[in-house]
């Protein structure tokens, strides 16, 4: 015989596991199935984030989660110019993303929600009046799907081959995170370094085409370190899905592309997409009316797909620029103002936080210096 839930969440992570603590907490029957064994685990995320984005929407890492607390980052040129920005306002810090997913899990479990490991999700039929999965070797049926598959359901466009190891060196700043840049080794992304203990660093590269393993070892050659573990995941850049919900399935996470297309940055705006998809979807079992999930579409939207939009169009511009327009941009930005405002800006906005502290002077002294056409009026007239 069937079991039978108000909402099935198909994956244990970030934002499934914030969707069922709210949707349990508000008094849905909630089954979480995650087909992993362990939750949290393989861990693929570097885990950098903004604490108040988390705080806003209710899911903060408990202190032992937190690894390192980020002080600066510094952007490196193609040629090895470099520039700072003091990040002590932004409130950004290194998670152990297992130990956060498991802090989130354990809150949902709190709430009253069943959390189910080493169940994987193999089939749902959805249907206008409920939903009826194979859940592990069992059946389940529910009123409502919640897809929180992560990559595995984002679109295609905009996957790129990424991988991460962590590392011990003593070349790693201990409160600083680093970001290289260059064209050619990772076209249209970049290379970065997570500090997240003294000496240790997750590091990671990405971008079309690239190997990023051989990408990482030729980025490592001459840095002295002790690598501890290696990870192959990509990540996904290609902005938010156009729809949210399909009939009784709704896509919360990076399923739902909540992701920020510039960083590949996604724990924020998956709980958040995760917090205000669940309240939607309760209201709708609440008043047994399906409609009243649009309004997590509207409302998700009204907070981030305007900065979601700006940052596409920022990563427009940065997949088209060669190494020499990168060197131009780098100069005709770098300047002590703009280092200034974006280091009272907002971590979680940082397209926004850009172009606004560029401002129309700014914008056009750069499309001065690029060399590209195409670029020059993504800058202008985007
Ligand atoms: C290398 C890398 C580094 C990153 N670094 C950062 C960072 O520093 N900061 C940041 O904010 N973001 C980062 N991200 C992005 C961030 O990890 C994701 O945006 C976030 O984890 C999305 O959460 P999610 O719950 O939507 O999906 P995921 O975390 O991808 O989880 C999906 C879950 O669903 C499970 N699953 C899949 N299919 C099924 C099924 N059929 N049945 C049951 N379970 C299933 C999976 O096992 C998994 O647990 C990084 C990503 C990568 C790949």
């Amino acid at each position: 015989m069937a079991e039978s839930y108000d909402i099935l969440v198909a994956g244990g992570s970030v934002a499934g596991l914030a969707f069922a603590s709210e949707a349990a907490k508000r008094g849905a029957s909630v089954l979480v199935a995650e087909e992993h064994d362990e939750i949290g685990e393989p861990e693929k995320c570097d885990g950098l984030v903004s604490l108040r984005g988390l705080v806003r929407y209710g899911y903060p890492p408990a202190r032992d989660v937190i690894q390192n607390k980020i002080s600066s980052a510094v952007i490196h040129s193609p040629s090895g110019r470099r520039f700072a920005v003091n990040a002590t306002a932004l409130d950004v810090v290194v998670l152990d993303r297992s130990a956060y997913d498991k802090q989130v899990a354990s809150e949902a479990v709190s709430n009253g929600a069943e959390v189910r490991t080493g169940s994987r999700v193999a089939s749902a039929a959805v249907g206008k009046d409920g939903v009826q999965a194979e859940v592990g070797a069992r059946e389940v049926k529910a009123k409502y799907l919640v897809d929180a598959t992560g990559p595995a359901s984002s679109p295609r466009r905009g996957i790129l081959p990424a991988a991460k190891y962590e590392l011990e060196g003593s070349w790693v700043r201990e409160h600083v995170v680093e970001v290289f840049l260059d064209s050619t080794k990772y076209p249209g992304f970049f290379c970065w370094v997570i500090p997240y203990g003294k000496e240790r660093a997750k590091v990671g590269a990405a971008g079309y085409g690239v190997n990023p393993f051989k990408a990482l070892d030729a980025f490592l050659e001459g840095r002295d370190c002790r690598v501890l573990r290696k990870v192959s995941a990509p990540i996904y850049v290609g902005g938010p899905a156009p729809r949210f919900v399909e009939s009784r399935r709704i896509l919360v996470g990076e399923s739902a592309g909540q992701v920020k297309p510039t960083t590949a940055g996604g724990i924020m705006t998956s709980v958040a997409g995760a917090v205000i998809a669940a309240r939607w979807t309760c209201e709708s079992l609440r008043r047994g009316d399906p409609a009243l999930l649009g309004g997590y579409q509207r409302e998700w939207e009204r907070a981030f797909l305007k900065e979601m939009k700006t940052m596409v169009r920022l990563r427009g511009v940065l997949e088209k620029l060669s190494n020499q327009d990168l060197e131009a941009v780098f100069s005709a930005v770098a300047t002590p103002k703009l280092i200034t405002k974006l280091s009272q800006s907002d971590f979680d906005f940082h397209g926004s936080a850009l172009l606004g502290s560029l401002g129309v002077p700014g914008l056009l002294r750069v499309a001065k210096v690029v060399a590209s056409a195409e670029v020059r009026s993504l800058l202008i007239e985007g």
